[in-house]
């Protein structure tokens, strides 16, 4: 079967032919019917992280069970959502209520399968999700729907479970609070169309590119502003001079940290949505931090259990309490997902969507 397959950093990724082994005992084998194009994606090829190669890319993905091992009890043509960080409920964070920070989830890239010439393989969060299928253990899937479109259903897999998780569960944004977006990919996206459900405003969205300005105001912005000197006072001059109660930095660069942290107000809570690189240092000085009284702290999975969260979102979907269409810039086919890497690296339009012939 084909998959996309990353050889080295910055090599240029190419659809190969892979194998998979059979399911076994409590593992599923998936038909993966879409997969959007994520940012941690481009961090897997770009340098930004590190993980081993032969790397199957995608995690963000949704398809149908096909066979299920030894054991496993989710019915073949369940319609399911991948979730790459599987809880174990076992760990110190699993039985303190934190899943999304689950010991047994650290590696970027797990072995699994091998190439066409028989070389060991990896999937990239244990998933693997630009492939015509996966194999992964039951935990790692979640029921969704039949009816859900797949292109929306991938999508709660990660951009829409970690921008909506960031504003409800992790900054906890309350109606008629001010909010301020940095950075406009998919999750950057989501936090506004969360932002917006939550009944926050000002919603203020940020980002270089001023043809994000339409998707911003669209997935929920009430203000599209551009990072240059002016940024500051045009969001004090939104707020009554204070600067906002919740900034969402959903990029992850000390700059644009450090540019969510000022736009805040004393008291606020800055909120790092996006994944950096180890070498890219914050600095803060110790009055600042004292002195403005500021909360900062990451979101990492939408500090979400996808278990539980993923069946709500899909019924805000199906409902048209939560309307994704801002987020999906176009449907592509495999063979044309590098190109949609490309568009991605070059910051244009929010998700692109690899979709698999039925
Ligand atoms: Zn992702
Ligand atoms: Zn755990």
């Amino acid at each position: 079967m084909r998959a996309l397959v990353a050889r080295a950093p910055g090599a240029p990724l190419r659809v190969e032919e892979i194998r998979l082994p059979a399911p076994g005992p409590g593992e599923l084998r998936v038909r993966v019917r879409a997969a959007g194009v994520c940012h941690s994606d481009l961090s897997m090829v770009n340098g930004t992280l590190a993980p081993a190669y032969p790397l199957v890319l995608g995690h963000e993905a949704a398809g149908v069970v096909v066979e299920a091992g030894p054991g496993a009890a989710v019915p073949v043509g369940t319609q399911v959502v991948l979730n790459w960080a599987p809880a174990c409920r076992r760990c110190w964070h699993c039985r303190h209520g934190e899943p999304w920070l689950c010991a047994a989830n650290t590696a970027p890239a797990v072995p699994r399968g091998e190439t066409a010439d028989g070389e060991a393989l990896h999937v990239t969060l244990g998933l693997g999700a630009f492939a015509e299928e996966v194999v992964v253990p039951e935990a790692a899937v979640v029921a969704v729907p039949d009816d859900l479109p797949p292109e929306r259903a991938a999508l709660l897999g990660c951009a829409v479970l970690t921008g909506t998780g960031a504003v409800r569960n992790t900054a906890r944004v309350a109606a008629g609070e001010s909010v301020a977006v940095i950075g406009l990919g998919g999750v950057g996206l989501s936090v506004l169309t969360a932002a917006r459900a939550a009944g926050a405003a000002p919603i203020v969205a940020v980002d270089v590119a001023e043809a994000k300005r339409g998707l911003a105001l669209a997935a929920g912005a009430t203000h599209f502003l551009a990072p240059d000197d002016r940024l500051s006072k045009e969001i004090r001059a939104l707020t009554e001079g204070r600067g906002v109660d919740h900034a969402f930095e959903c990029v992850g660069r000390a700059a644009t940290i450090r540019t969510a942290w000022r736009l805040t107000r004393r008291g606020g809570a800055v909120t790092v949505v996006g994944m950096g690189g180890k070498d890219d240092l914050v600095s803060l000085s110790a009055l600042d931090i004292f002195h403005s009284a500021r909360t900062l702290r990451s979101s990492v999975y939408g500090s979400s259990d996808p278990d539980r969260e993923v069946p709500g979102l899909a019924r805000e979907v199906g409902d048209g309490t939560l309307d994704l269409t801002p987020l999906i810039s176009g449907l592509v086919t495999l063979d044309e997902a590098p190109e949609a890497f490309d568009r991605l690296a070059r910051g244009e339009g929010a998700r692109w969507v690899v979709t698999f012939p039925d």
